[in-house]
């Protein structure tokens, strides 16, 4: 009988001369990131498909990454590497679950990854919630960053206060845009129906409401000291929300919640420093308030159902468990609550992913497919990454270090196929099901077309670049002999 180590080799050399076919459904981080670690793999060779919705790639970090942090989108460098390897093909314009279903591409690759992200809103549940002017911070920032579907927000900011609901990194991204000088804006990707509207704002004060405590706020140090930083904007914090947290607890946690908390104990309790005061300006101009320990109850509306109002019950932290100042520390009702009048209110409490069509699994209490390292469970050849296998947290390293795991499953399970287990047909199969169908994909060069365009439309308004945001548009700059 051959040995373990010999039937490995044997099936390793009997799949390297046949070219595993992959379908990996998304572009954004972890689709990337789960493609470059199969490209690197020595013992199987692939061939990768990667099929986007939009006929942009690069997901959240062209259509979530704030504008004015352009070194973060420095990751798209690395994906155009990988795009532009001759065993990838970028199929773009193709939304799957539609133009073409799962179980169709599981028919004709060998391994199929799910990798689609999470493109819906969490709900808060309460009362009037659907009121003009309630909007979440998902559909916001869409519309900042040219996502397509969000170009047309109705969204108003002809009002002096906003409410932004939830105390994550995307609460703070909105809340900094809301705050910025314009001229600051103006050099960023930002786009153009976005500047305008902020140009005319009449937004003074930003509240940020968080339900928990100084020590579980969900955002981080580099996005505080920003917020501390913004040219004729004041923070303002209320000392009585951090009643009983001393230095003694601060030091005795752990980095990097420490150092957060340390900055903004400091901010709290030693004011502003010589170097804040002059950039806030003693007349600041718009101000934003840190507000915590509160959870939204009901939101009230006009006549004309456009937001007046937010009413928040106030919560204290629950005492004397094991999580007492720890993150994980939860808050109970003391039964008060507050109003708090404003025009326009940003939920900013998560995204949430969904099924793309019947007969995945799909958890709906998570949110998430459910999978083991990123294998989804009870299934062949079936993968998933990025938030859409891990739920709708962290950041662009995460999303890369859990991907390249994603990767390593898929690697191993393509080295113990047998011969018999592969793929029928790849992408042909697929390109033939859009000529029947009419749907047009756009490849990488394509893509690279509307990129050209859209860095010429910028130096115009002398900005890196003018986004395209009308699908139609952007199709109407691929040049015929791409
Ligand atoms: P996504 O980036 O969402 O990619 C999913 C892709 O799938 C998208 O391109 C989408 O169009 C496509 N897709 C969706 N449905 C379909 C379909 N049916 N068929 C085909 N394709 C489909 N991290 C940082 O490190 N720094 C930051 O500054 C930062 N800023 C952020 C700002 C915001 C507003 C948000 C929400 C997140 C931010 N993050 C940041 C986190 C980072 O964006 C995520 O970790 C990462 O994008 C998750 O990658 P993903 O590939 O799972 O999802
Ligand atoms: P997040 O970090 O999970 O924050 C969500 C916030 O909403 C938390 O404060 C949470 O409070 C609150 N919340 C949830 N449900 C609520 C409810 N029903 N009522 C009131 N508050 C509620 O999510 P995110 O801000 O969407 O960010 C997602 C990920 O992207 C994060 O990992 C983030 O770091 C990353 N990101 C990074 C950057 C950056 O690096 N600059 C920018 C944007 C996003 P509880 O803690 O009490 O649940």
């Amino acid at each position: 009988m051959r040995s373990l180590i010999t039937r490995r080799l044997l099936s390793t050399v009997a799949n390297k001369s046949k070219v595993k076919h992959v379908a990996v459904v998304g572009s954004g981080p972890a689709g990337f990131y789960v493609s470059q670690h199969l490209l690197k793999q020595k013992s199987v060779d692939v061939q990768v498909d990667i099929y986007e919705r939009l006929p942009a790639p690069f997901g959240l970090v062209r259509y979530g990454v704030a504008p004015d942090h352009p070194d973060v989108k420095n990751v798209e460098a690395t994906f155009t590497k990988v795009a532009k390897d001759s065993r990838v093909r970028f199929v773009g314009n193709v939304a799957v679950g539609q133009d073409v279903k799962v179980s169709e591409l599981r028919s004709a690759y060998d391994a199929v990854v799910l990798s689609y992200g999470a493109a819906k809103d969490r709900d808060l549940g309460i009362p009037r919630e659907n009121s003009k002017n309630v909007i979440s911070a998902r559909n916001f920032v869409g519309f900042y960053n040219g996502l397509p579907e969000a170009s047309g927000l109705d969204v108003s900011l002809d009002c002096e206060t906003a409410v932004i609901i939830g105390l994550g990194n995307v609460a703070i991204d909105v809340a900094r845009v809301l705050v910025t000088p314009i001229d600051e804006l103006k050099e960023t990707d930002i786009t153009e129906a976005a500047l305008e509207k902020l140009s005319k704002s009449r937004i003074k004060r930003v509240f940020l409401v968080g339900r928990r405590g100084p020590i579980q706020v969900a955002f981080t140090i580099k996005e505080l000291r920003e917020m501390l930083h913004i040219k004729g904007c004041r923070p303002c914090f209320d000392s009585k929300d951090f009643q009983g947290l001393t230095s003694d607890i601060v030091s005795g946690l752990q980095r990097p919640r420490k150092r957060l908390t340390e900055l903004l104990f400091k901010s709290v309790r030693e004011g502003p420093t010589d170097k804040q005061l002059p950039l806030w300006g003693e007349n600041h101009s718009k101000e934003w308030h840190l507000k915590l320990l509160r959870s939204p109850l009901e939101i009230h509306a006009d006549d004309s159902d456009a937001v007046e109002a937010i009413t928040l019950g106030i919560n204290r932290l629950v005492p004397g468990s094991k999580d007492e100042w720890t993150e994980a520390q939860g808050v109970e009702d003391t039964g008060l609550k507050e109003r708090l009048d404003c025009g326009l209110i940003l939920k900013s409490i998560g995204y949430k992913s969904v099924k793309v069509e019947d007969g995945i699994p799909f958890d709906e209490t998570k949110g998430i497919v459910p999978n083991v390292d990123g294998k989804v469970e009870a299934t062949d050849g079936l993968y998933c990454a990025g938030w859409l296998a891990t739920g709708p947290r962290g950041v662009i390293v995460d999303t890369m270090t859990a991907a390249y795991k994603v990767g390593q499953t898929i690697t191993n399970d393509l080295e113990n196929f047998s011969d018999t287990k592969t793929s029928v047909g790849g992408y042909e199969v697929i390109a033939n099901l859009f000529k029947e169908r009419n749907v047009t994909p756009v490849s990488f060069q394509d893509w690279e077309a509307i990129d050209e365009k859209e860095k010429e439309l910028g130096e115009i308004s002398g900005k890196p670049r003018e986004k395209i945001t009308d699908v139609q548009q952007m199709m109407s700059h691929i040049k015929d002999d791409s």
